[in-house]
């Protein structure tokens, strides 16, 4: 399967008042993707931007939450000369009740912050645009009256709570933005005909030089220039708030889920998809976007499905973490199975990928003889069996053909090898067997042959 980007293309801004009204209905949070019937690939659910509670100015000395707009509500909106006036909710939209919003960013400035989805677009001190998963602790935003507020961390996690988001005027934005621009909780923020603007591709002209180009917070390249702070969770002063106006909605009112609070520990001795050195060696690899929803989407649903047919193993998922790999060990009595964000975003590996990824980490449990000395089948026969066995039980029919050709195909560029089912010389024992084996060793499996000898 191939997913083009989400939110870059035009299809889905066009078509993103239907899908995002369909999102609600069904509940979905925000960023869930939507497959669409055209060639274009999924669409995501992008109704809303600002968490429940967000304070939003509606007039002098007054706050709404953000949640509690209604069309036809007066709000004071600006454009990038911060000349304020009433303007009249046109839109007013987001998730019903409480969800776990994926890639939430939190952004902490004068003790108090914001949560938003990573697309909410800010007004920057320098009066370009930036979206909030691209701010750093170095950028500074504008309070309503224009003054300069530095940013003290921005975190990626995920968030328990309702988005939502208004807008004021549904037409595309003029230069000045005029009154495509808010007061939220102290800070320039943009609306939702903003957003959809830049997705658009439209407003790349409005936002900071370079903009695409800009680490993703969280991401490797985001965590050497500005240290891992990104992934924990924000430490709030609280009292020295921006805004001490009285009967200010809480901004925080929701759950955050810090990267770092999702860590897993994998005991030394448990079994790996790779090497240990091969998967140090691909750390630092290209990866996809760190807050690109599809591979993470594909894996959660893959873990459900494969729950089913494996109810006793515990399975694991840490998106966050950048390790290139995937584990299977017993403790105090309890299978795990575990995936690391690493591994999933590998532009080679796609679902079909990770399916077979799972299958291998399951015959680690189930793959029987030859073992490691804790009793984990060893590493060619647990590619076996999880390509002969595991595969089948949750592919049914043809649909085993079609996964595992296209799970090999996706191993065959993972490990730089030709997709051929032509068995290399030597013997790998319980160790990793290099790639062009494992290779043949799938093959071997979907074809109903013997496990070749370079496998054990
Ligand atoms: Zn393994």
């Amino acid at each position: 399967m191939t997913v083009t980007r989400p939110c870059a293309s035009a299809h889905c801004s066009g078509a993103a008042p239907q899908i995002n009204t369909i999102c609600k209905a069904l509940k979905w949070p925000v960023s869930h993707p939507v497959e669409t019937n055209d060639a274009n690939g999924p669409c995501v659910c992008s109704c809303s931007c600002l968490a429940f509670g967000t304070p939003v100015q509606v007039a002098e000395d007054e706050y709404r939450a953000i949640e509690a707009f209604k069309v036809g509500d007066s709000v004071l909106a600006t454009g990038k000369d911060l000349k304020w006036r009433h303007s009249k909710v046109t839109f007013s939209q987001g998730t019903t009740g409480a969800s776990r919003q994926k890639y939430a960013v939190v952004v902490v400035y004068g003790g108090t912050g914001l949560v938003v989805t990573s697309d909410h677009v800010f007004l920057m001190s320098d009066g370009s645009l930036k979206t909030a998963d691209r701010l750093a602790p170095t950028d500074e935003l504008v309070s309503p009256a224009g003054q300069p507020v530095e940013i003290e961390s921005v975190h990626i996690g995920d968030y328990v709570s309702g988005f939502h988001h208004i807008a004021t005027v549904k037409k595309e934005p003029n230069k000045n933005l005029d009154q495509h621009l808010l007061n939220t909780n102290g800070v320039v923020s943009g609306d939702y005909s903003l957003q959809l603007f830049y997705k658009s591709g439209e407003g790349h002209h409005l936002m900071t030089n370079g903009h695409e180009d800009l680490p993703i917070v969280g991401s490797a390249e985001y965590r050497r220039l500005y240290g891992d702070s990104s992934l924990s969770a924000p430490r709030l002063r609280g009292q020295d708030m921006i805004l001490l106006e009285k009967n200010i909605p809480d901004p925080f009112s929701g759950q955050f889920i810090s990267a770092e609070a999702m860590k897993l520990s994998i005991p030394e001795d448990a079994a790996s998809f790779i090497s240990e050195e091969e998967a140090e060696a691909r750390r630092d690899d290209p990866k996809r976007e760190f807050n690109d929803p599809a591979a993470r989407e594909w894996t959660e649903a893959l873990i459900n499905f494969y729950q089913v047919f494996f109810p006793q193993i515990s399975f694991q998922f840490n998106w966050a973490d950048n390790t290139v790999n995937a584990y299977a060990w017993v403790q105090n009595g309890v299978r795990y199975v575990a995936i690391l964000g690493g591994l999933v975003r590998t532009p080679a590996i796609e679902l079909e990928g990770i399916s077979l990824v799972l299958a291998h980490e399951l015959a680690h449990h189930y793959g029987g003889n030859p073992t490691f000395p804790g009793g984990l089948s060893c590493e060619g026969q647990s590619d076996y069996y999880g390509m002969l066995v595991n595969m089948r039980k949750v592919w049914f029919g043809d649909q085993y053909i079609t996964v595992a050709g296209k799970a090999i195909a996706q191993m065959a560029d993972f490990f730089g090898v030709p997709n051929s089912p032509n068995v290399p010389g030597g013997h790998a024992g319980c160790d990793h067997p290099p790639g062009s084996c494992r290779i043949a060793t799938y093959y071997a499996a979907v074809n109903l042959q013997l496990k070749p000898g370079c496998a054990s």
